[in-house]
């Protein structure tokens, strides 16, 4: 842990600097981009009902939208308003009313009908309902009958047929921990959050390589660093303040580079609606994009060290920093090994990048003082994604880029609770304050003073899963509660997740909105359970940023929904009406009991019992992890680890497929049109040679499809590597396998090979030509 401390908010520079612009025609006339003003002004209409409760939400609160981290308008980066449009439309969900009885209680089939933009529109849960098998309405419950109901089923059943699942947008570090704690607390491991399917790998790709759970380094170390990487991360539609930290870091000189299939255009330019100059003539981000295959990461990286330990061999100390490898790491002879025997013709196939693009690359880092690298899910959502990440850390460890200013590794979060989802416990492989492993358990065991059940839980795919095996399977899962969360719009292969949801006995929702997966039947009964949002919740609530910030969110005056209960609250009354004569073993009665607990549950967190008032902060772990290249590891030392090369399993003559996000939070969808690039949700996004080859012109409806699904768009031109197509998640999941997990981390591999064709040949010929196909297909393509 380190002993600097993060030292606070710093000024932007004040003149503009035109070197840095798009273009010096105003506001990007002319050009695809988000309308920012004209957005803003769409969630003031859609707020107008609110507008007071709303600007205290916004003045006020953490925000519940991406784990860059903001208290009210300000951040711990830079001075000045920190506010975007994917807070702005989020903010809706904290401020709308109650569904009308009416529409809540109209036929399920009409409900159906809606896609979840329009579920989510309906308005707020008002109470408890129920639903039963045959049942064409939904039926007003009372929080009595369904607590009762839910831990009746609980009581009977074997703990291992029990899952909890917890999202990550909104939820607190005390609902995490609660949650984790109460699943420990009823005997069950399976437990798991939203941060399984988008940065599970880098955790356990930073514990390998370096001993460290989360990024080592902070926002402003991006501000004055030699090179800033985006990796499979396009930050500027994800966490679009962070734009304005990419601005910052062009004023001081920093070169940012992209490494993605597409060029994306949101990272090519930018305009920073807070920053004049940059509002009025957009800002040049990238310096140059590395265009890599879908999977080719790993490629791509191998080739970097490789030409590094040839720029050793003819001078040392040029590439590596011998002192920092000599003092912190080990592992550099079986590395150099590695590389030495891999093939540059094959890490140019398999990467798509050239032999002279990567020495490019590895002589810009080798000149370089300092580096950041940030990366999402581009690097994470493949079955080798803990081995991607792990790259990146390799690449760090040579050029000594770790625990020092303007240097670390940065997996960039999506969602607000992402980071801390896994620091309190809420996942199988973790404990608050650790791994699941003898010594946390026996730690934890003493805090909480229950046994803690020892088998290994399931992740929520497999959970998910589980409720296909048989009824006498000890893990079929017969309970599933879930805390948010849309797994028909998240997961691999919709239509077999809407099975397994099902094929449950009784499945509890837990949320503030309808969504699809809620309207699914179970076995024997879904219940409804109306839940708080972050700002209503009684002593408010706390969330980590990327950067290891943890805010402090106030509870915020304003109108109520009636019925609905904080997340907490809720798990403490299950717990107790589950084990009556164990209650007094989990039992708070306010928020600020959950955080003293926190404290020494996981001693990161020792702190988070201060935070009291609106803009209280701090940050665990000082500014960097692994300060000055000690890490904490048993030696003290970093681990280069070899990595072999993946099969990404793509046939000759197919295409392979990644999915992107538009105008969307996670599977919420704002608009049809992404606002960088102007395609419609369900457009392939299509290089124009390869669309050409098959006789496809630009917009012309086209079948993607593999032996796991069918897609059916329209193409679009785009600046994309030969031989990669991407499509917009969630839509494009019929074309994810099910069943395929990254092997250490468990995140669902989110790529596919697949065969694009013009639709009309595809619709005239599927009769007779893809029957057949298909086994031949299963055959060579399945992962
Ligand atoms: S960039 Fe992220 S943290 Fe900042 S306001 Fe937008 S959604 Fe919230």
């Amino acid at each position: 842990m380190g002993k600097t401390k993060h030292p606070g908010p710093m000024k932007l520079p004040k003149t503009p600097d035109p070197k840095h612009w798009v273009s010096p025609i105003p506001f990007g006339l002319g050009k695809v981009k988000p309308k920012h003003i004209r957005d803003t002004m769409k969630v003031v209409m859609e707020n107008r009902d609110n507008l007071p409760y709303a600007y205290r939400i916004l003045t006020q609160g953490v925000c519940d939208g991406c784990a860059l981290g903001v208290s009210g308008l300000n951040d711990q980066t830079l001075k000045g308003p920190h506010l975007c449009t994917t807070r702005l439309n989020v903010l809706r969900l904290n401020t709308m009313p109650a569904i009308e009885e009416a529409v809540l209680h109209s036929d399920i089939d009409e409900l159906r009908k809606m896609k979840s933009k329009e579920l989510r529109q309906l308005g707020r849960i008002p109470y408890p309902l129920s639903r039963k098998p045959g049942d064409k309405k939904f039926r007003r419950i009372t929080w009595d009958e369904a607590l009762n109901k839910i831990a009746s089923k609980i009581r009977r059943i074997d703990p291992k047929q029990l899952a909890f699942f917890l999202t990550a947008r909104g939820i607190t570090n005390e609902v995490f921990y609660t949650g984790g704690k109460l699943a420990r607390f009823l005997g069950t491991n399976n437990i798991d959050n939203a941060s399984r399917i988008c940065h599970s790998p880098s955790k356990t790709a930073l514990k390998r390589s370096l001993g460290i759970g989360a990024s080592s380094c902070n926002y402003q170390d991006w501000i004055g660093t030699d090179v800033l990487i985006f990796w499979g991360s396009v930050a500027a539609n994800n966490q679009p303040v962070s734009t304005k930290y990419m601005y910052a870091a062009k004023r001081k000189g920093t070169k940012i580079i992209c490494i993605n299939p597409y060029r994306e255009p949101a990272m090519d330019g930018y305009w920073v609606p807070s920053i004049p100059d940059s509002a009025l003539f957009g800002t040049k981000i990238a310096d140059d994009f590395y265009q890599v295959n879908i999977g080719g990461d790993i490629a791509f990286m191998n080739g970097v060290i490789k030409h590094w330990f040839e720029m050793e061999e003819e001078l040392p100390g040029s590439a590596i920093d011998l002192n920092f490898i000599r003092d912190h790491a080990k592992g550099i002879d079986s590395l150099r090994e590695h590389v030495e025997n891999l093939d540059w013709k094959e890490l140019e196939i398999s990467s798509g990048i050239s032999k002279i693009r990567m020495l490019e690359f590895a002589t810009l880092l080798a000149n370089a003082k300092s580096g950041v690298f940030v990366w999402s899910m581009g690097l994470t959502q493949h079955r080798f994604g803990t081995d991607n990440i792990s790259q990146v850390a390799n690449l760090a460890i040579l050029r000594g880029f770790i625990g020092r200013k303007y240097c670390g590794v940065m997996p960039i979060r999506g969602h607000s609770g992402v980071q801390g989802s896994g620091e309190m416990g809420a996942d199988p492989f973790s404990l608050p304050g650790g791994e699941f492993d003898q010594t946390n358990i026996e730690r934890l065991e003493k805090l909480w003073n229950f046994e803690i059940p020892k088998w290994q839980g399931d992740i929520v795919g497999v959970s998910l899963e589980n409720a296909m095996l048989p009824e006498d399977h000890e893990r079929k899962i017969n309970v599933f509660y879930t805390s948010g969360g849309n797994f028909l719009e998240t997961m691999p292969d919709p239509h077999f997740i809407e099975k397994c949801l099902q094929n449950i006995d009784l499945r509890v929702h837990q949320d503030i909105i309808l969504n699809s997966s809620t309207l699914v039947d179970a076995k024997e009964e879904v219940i409804v359970l109306p839940a708080m949002t972050r700002y209503e919740q009684r002593g408010g609530g706390t969330s980590t940023s990327t950067e290891r910030m943890v805010y402090f969110s106030p509870e915020i005056k304003g109108p109520r929904i009636e019925e609905a209960r904080s997340e907490w609250e809720i798990y403490v009354e299950l717990a107790g009406l589950v084990k009556p004569e164990e209650k007094h073993l989990f039992h708070f009665t306010e928020a600020e009991q959950i955080r003293s607990e926190i404290a020494v549950a996981n001693p990161n967190y020792d702190g988070i019992q201060h935070l009291k008032e609106r803009g209280d902060v701090f940050q665990w772990g000082g500014a960097w992890l692994c300060e000055d290249g000690i890490c904490p590891t048993e030696d003290g030392k970093a681990s280069l680890i070899p990595i072999e090369l993946p099969d990404v399993k793509k046939p000759d003559g197919k295409f392979y497929l990644t999915t992107r996000r538009g105008k969307q939070f996670n599977s919420m969808i704002y608009s049809e049109t992404d606002p960088f690039n102007d395609a419609d949700r369900y457009d392939v996004l299509i290089h124009p040679e390869d669309a050409r080859a098959h006789g496809i012109v630009d917009k012309e409806a086209v079948v993607v499809h593999n032996d796991y699904g069918t897609f059916q768009g329209k193409a679009k031109y785009a600046d994309t590597r030969r031989g990669n197509i991407s499509v917009y998640w969630p839509e494009g999941n019929v074309l994810i396998p099910k069943g395929v997990y990254e092997k250490y981390a468990g995140i669902p591999e989110y790529n596919a090979s697949v065969t694009v064709e013009k639709a009309d040949l595809y619709l005239s010929q599927k009769d007779t030509k893809y029957v057949e196909k298909r086994i031949e297909d299963l055959e060579q393509d399945i992962s």
